[in-house]
């Protein structure tokens, strides 16, 4: 056995250090200052408690404030709330508690001491925890591990009373330890790593909720209570994050979708959207938008909704994404399956445009010259998914795709991918998206096609990405090795929201398989056949999302050109009606959806409510404005009011409301004009 430990530093330095340093050791051996900020170390980029001995490989010392040691703060923090929840109320259970997302979460079972019955935590208990876990992490106890005999950590908890930590200790397999680690005197059974003290946690945390939950997520077994936490690194993370929560939560677009009346789902339909009016104007602004973003560029088709199992068996979808299809067949055969007169026939609804593209490309013979032939669909597929899963208009079971596939020649393949590219980014911008990161993922463990067919793809892809990084300084760029879709490599375009948050909707995707999978073909200057590339392209991705995505991004306060209700004409007496209907009828003329509110009601009355409602603009006309021909203008979320001539209104909202690509052209073409 070797009796020293080589390890190589950060800085590619390296060390011998005695078999047994431990990674404490390690960090003394540097500074002190840095022993003392130390919280764990990476060996091999696998996190390790200070205590335990290195070995040999590349090592990082981890402090309080390296991205890797927040996981370890979240643990942390669900230990000292089980431990504060024990001292606080003594014979509740712990059971499990794992680091998610954002923060942590413990299991617990609590017993009211008198009647001995279930006793759920409720928010009241949550301000007494969080007390104690501050007492606890001031404490500053160490965290120490112990390696215990499985009977002895059996009859520990069992001596206890804490039968949920006997039955996790007997699921551990033989070949493992079993670990306890402690802070102070109370202790629980863990796998680790921790931190070196429970002051190391710090006091940026926050308990957000209680939730029932069944031990071990099984409906036939006892329901415990679930405690949800936050933790950070700092105050100002913590802040950050509560902030953008709240910010999310009055953004929330099942809840301004209602206020708006713009869509709303019911128990006959699960995950399928009926939108009213409002929302259905606002889908086909989007649409008539993305239409004219693709003229000249893309033929829009559009294919099947209803296709014949046999042709997903050989797209291979019937295959490998069976669970989320759904499966048709004719009423009369779903009541009579043994009727052999009837039609048999098994169907799916559509979950991809794919294949139908696949069929369109593959009728009637197709030259070299002919390519790239873009295919656009704005695509209505159904996807079955869980019902816990779906999520207003973020998760549904039926959505439209702005989707395209691009049939072209290996040397094409760069050439459409940036196109595609400019395209996207193009269109994120006209909603106001500019920081944008784009991922390349390349090729996973399983998948078809040659490595050479591979090499080649991932090598343009990756020269199509350095050139995106080129163009512009507000991508970022990015590399997920072995992420690729089983059938080729591909690009994830992810924009940044308004208050932060990340939203994946364009995809770029190159596709070995497909193609083969149905003997496409085109003809070569050799009149040989040649399959051809396929790129599946996506800009917004789902439509509904994407709208879902605008109406949280805006907070409801759309665009001009986007609100579904761009301007009400509000009379504030019924004198100036006729007035109102003439600026509204004016307003029209110019292209713009405008209501009218002659009620006989209080004017700010009618602000209040059509500010619920989140139209953009209040057109508001008196007996003052009518004699001036004048309008008075209010906007959503401002007390400010403008006068001006009712001409100048109409040109300068005329303006407002003009879709970006048109206003482009008109200006470009005014500049033709100009030179
Ligand atoms: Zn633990
Ligand atoms: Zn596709």
């Amino acid at each position: 056995m070797s009796q020293s430990v080589s390890l190589t530093f950060p800085d590619g330095s390296v060390r011998a250090f005695d078999a047994g340093t431990t990674g404490r050791d390690v960090a003394e051996s540097i500074s002190k200052s840095l022993a003392k900020k130390a919280v764990a170390v990476a060996i091999n980029g696998t996190v390790q408690d200070l205590a335990d001995p290195v070995t040999d490989g590349s090592i990082a010392i981890i402090t309080r404030t390296d991205p890797q040691a927040l996981e370890l703060i979240r643990h942390d923090a669900a230990h000292v709330m089980a431990e504060a929840v024990q001292e606080l109320w003594p014979g509740t259970q712990v059971t499990i508690g794992p680091v998610i997302e954002n923060g942590f979460y413990y299991d617990f079972k609590r017993v009211h001491p008198d009647t001995r019955e279930d006793w759920p935590f409720t928010p009241d208990d949550l301000p007494k925890i969080e007390a104690k876990m501050k007492e606890i992490i001031a404490r500053n106890k160490p965290f120490t591990k112990e390696v215990w005999p499985r009977d002895r950590a059996r009859n520990v908890f069992a001596d206890k009373g804490e039968g949920y930590k006997v039955e996790l200790v007997d699921a551990i397999p033989e070949d493992q330890d079993v670990k306890i680690y402690f802070q102070g005197d109370w202790f629980d059974l863990c796998r680790g790593p921790h931190m070196a003290s429970t002051g190391q946690i710090g006091t940026a945390f926050k308990l957000m909720k209680v939730a029932g939950a069944y031990w071990r997520g099984d409906s036939n077994n006892a329901m415990l209570t679930r405690i949800y936490g936050t933790a950070w690194a700092s105050q100002e993370e913590l802040d950050q994050y509560l902030h953008v929560l709240a910010e999310a939560e009055k953004r929330d677009h099942r809840k301004l979708g209602r206020e708006m009346d713009l869509y709303h789902f019911q128990e006959e339909g699960p995950g399928v959207v009926f939108w009213h009016g409002k929302g259905w104007r606002m889908f086909q602004t989007l649409t008539a938008y993305m239409r004219r973003r693709l003229a000249g560029t893309y033929e829009e088709v559009n294919a099947p909704q209803v296709l014949d199992k046999s042709l997903w068996e050989t797209s291979g979808h019937w295959g490998w994404y069976n669970e989320n299809m759904f499966a048709v067949k004719s009423a009369h055969a779903f009541i009579h399956p043994d009727d052999e007169e009837a039609d048999q026939r098994v169907f799916a609804l559509k979950p991809m445009n794919c294949p139908g593209h696949v069929q369109i490309f593959k009728h009637g013979l197709k030259s070299y010259r002919e390519l790239p032939i873009r295919l656009a669909e704005f695509g209505l597929v159904h996807r079955y998914e869980a019902s816990g899963a779906l999520h207003g208009l973020m998760r549904v079971r039926g959505f439209t795709q702005d989707d395209a596939h691009v049939f072209c020649t290996d040397e094409q393949m760069a050439a459409e991918c940036l196109r595609i590219n400019d395209l996207i980014l193009s269109v994120y911008k006209d909603f106001g998206f500019e920081e944008i990161t784009i991922k390349l993922s390349t090729r996973p463990d399983k998948r078809v096609g040659s490595d050479a067919l591979w090499d080649r793809a991932e090598a343009v892809m990756t020269d199509v990405l350095n050139t995106i990084q080129s163009q512009s300084n507000n991508i970022r760029t990015g590399i997920l090795p072995g992420e690729g879709a089983f059938y080729g490599p591909k690009f994830e375009y992810t924009l940044k929201d308004a208050i932060g948050r990340e939203w994946q909707c364009g995809t770029t995707q190159v596709d070995f398989n497909l193609p083969e999978r149905f003997g496409a073909f085109y003809i070569d200057q050799n009149s040989e056949k040649q399959q051809p590339v396929m790129i599946h392209r996506a800009i917004c991705g789902s439509m509904e999302r994407f709208l879902g995505i605008l109406i949280e991004n805006f907070a409801g306060h759309m665009p001009l050109w986007i609100a579904p209700t761009q301007v009400v004409v509000a009379t504030i007496t019924s004198d100036a009606d006729d007035y109102g209907r003439e600026v509204a009828e004016a307003l029209r003329e110019a292209g713009m959806v405008v209501e009218t509110d002659f009620r006989n009601e209080k004017i700010n009355y009618k602000i209040r409510e059509h500010s619920v409602t989140k139209v953009p603009v209040i057109v508001v006309c008196g007996k003052k404005e009518a004699e001036e021909r004048s309008v008075n203008i209010r906007r959503l979320g401002s007390q400010a009011q403008t006068s001006m001539s009712l001409s100048e209104a109409i040109a300068s909202l005329a303006h407002e409301a003009t879709p970006p690509d048109i206003l482009r052209k008109l200006e470009a073409k005014q500049a033709r004009a100009a030179a």
